[in-house]
């Protein structure tokens, strides 16, 4: 079985090269041509011009963009071609509904559709131990498992296509309340003037110790926000949410506040940064002379 990979973006890199390890991996594609041809180069690979071109070297082509919009386009590009033996991927975060509407386009020439979100950053990304949330037959599933076991540490079948992102989703908003609380906690315990450091060790250990605060506390508190994941995206998926609750007659106020917080961010030119950088808006919680 052989796979290509589309997006080699701050978790694609990663993804990708877990393929390549597993020996899974036959061509790449990303979208700024440079990017592939480095990948490449590093990981002695194929890397193709066209989405389309991944299809003559791999059944299984897995996807990792940006948003909903740039899922589509990717699966318009190699919809025509696509056979009954192609199973196509989107570890993307984006709506069930896009899911399933890509699910229909690839169908028509009787391939596959999977959606499997991730999440674990990308460091889970690159260390293989990210954790897959699936949406597909069972049948499709099963076929694709080898692939999503090179790229992953936890896979859970969650039901038919589209599931895996409605679990995504609620992994975001729980992102977004983790993100508050550790943003106000940390600011809280710089204004007392407690070594932050040793902070962020302890309640990491602790009833309160998440990944969130474990692996982006410590740079936060010094002002660096390097992604990571980058907030613009956080922002895309929690629409997703308020969408999704909206439809399910509910809503979703701390993912609503989060949101809003980020497209202030976003207005102020920090929208490629960390999510940690929600950080920023905590300084004037404690006016110090
Ligand atoms: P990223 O670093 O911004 O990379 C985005 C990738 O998508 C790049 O390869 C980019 O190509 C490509 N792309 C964007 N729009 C495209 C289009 N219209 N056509 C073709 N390619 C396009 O993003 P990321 O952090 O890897 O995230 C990718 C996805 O995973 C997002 O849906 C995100 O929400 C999700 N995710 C991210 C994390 C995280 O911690 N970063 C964790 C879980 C899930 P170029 O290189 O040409 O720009």
């Amino acid at each position: 079985m052989k796979s290509a990979f589309i997006g080699l973006g701050g978790m694609g890199q990663g993804m990708a090269a877990n393929l390549q390890a597993a020996g899974l991996l036959s061509a790449v594609y990303n979208r700024t041509h440079e990017k592939a041809e480095a990948f490449a180069r590093e990981h002695d690979v194929k890397a193709v011009r066209t989405p389309a071109e991944t299809l003559a070297e791999a059944e299984i082509i897995v996807i990792c963009v940006s948003a909903d919009d740039d899922v589509l386009a990717m699966v318009d590009e190699i919809a025509d071609q696509l056979t009954d033996r192609h199973v196509v991927i989107d570890c993307s975060t984006v709506a069930s509904d896009t899911a399933r509407e890509a699910a229909r386009r690839v169908a028509r020439n009787g391939a596959g559709f999977v959606d499997a979100p991730v999440s674990g950053g990308t460091e889970g990304a690159k260390n293989g131990t990210l954790s897959i949330m699936v949406g597909a037959d069972d049948a499709v599933f099963e076929r694709v498992m080898p692939v999503l076991d090179a790229m992953g540490a936890k896979i859970t079948h969650m039901g038919g296509v589209g599931t895996g992102q409605a679990t995504k989703a609620v992994n975001q908003i729980l992102c977004a309340g983790i993100n508050q609380a550790v943003c106000e906690g940390l600011r809280f315990g710089a204004a007392l003037d407690l070594p932050l450091d040793k902070v962020v060790d302890v309640v990491g250990s602790g009833a309160a110790g998440n990944w969130f605060v474990n692996h982006r506390g410590k740079t936060m508190v010094q002002d660096i926000f390097e992604p990571g994941f980058k907030l613009k995206h956080h922002h895309k998926d929690l629409g997703i949410c308020l969408h999704m609750a909206e439809l399910n007659g509910g809503t979703l106020p701390l993912s609503a506040k989060t949101r809003e917080e980020y497209a202030r961010l976003m207005e102020q030119g920090h929208g490629d940064e960390d999510i940690s950088a929600l950080y920023r808006l905590r300084s004037d919680l404690f006016q110090k002379d």
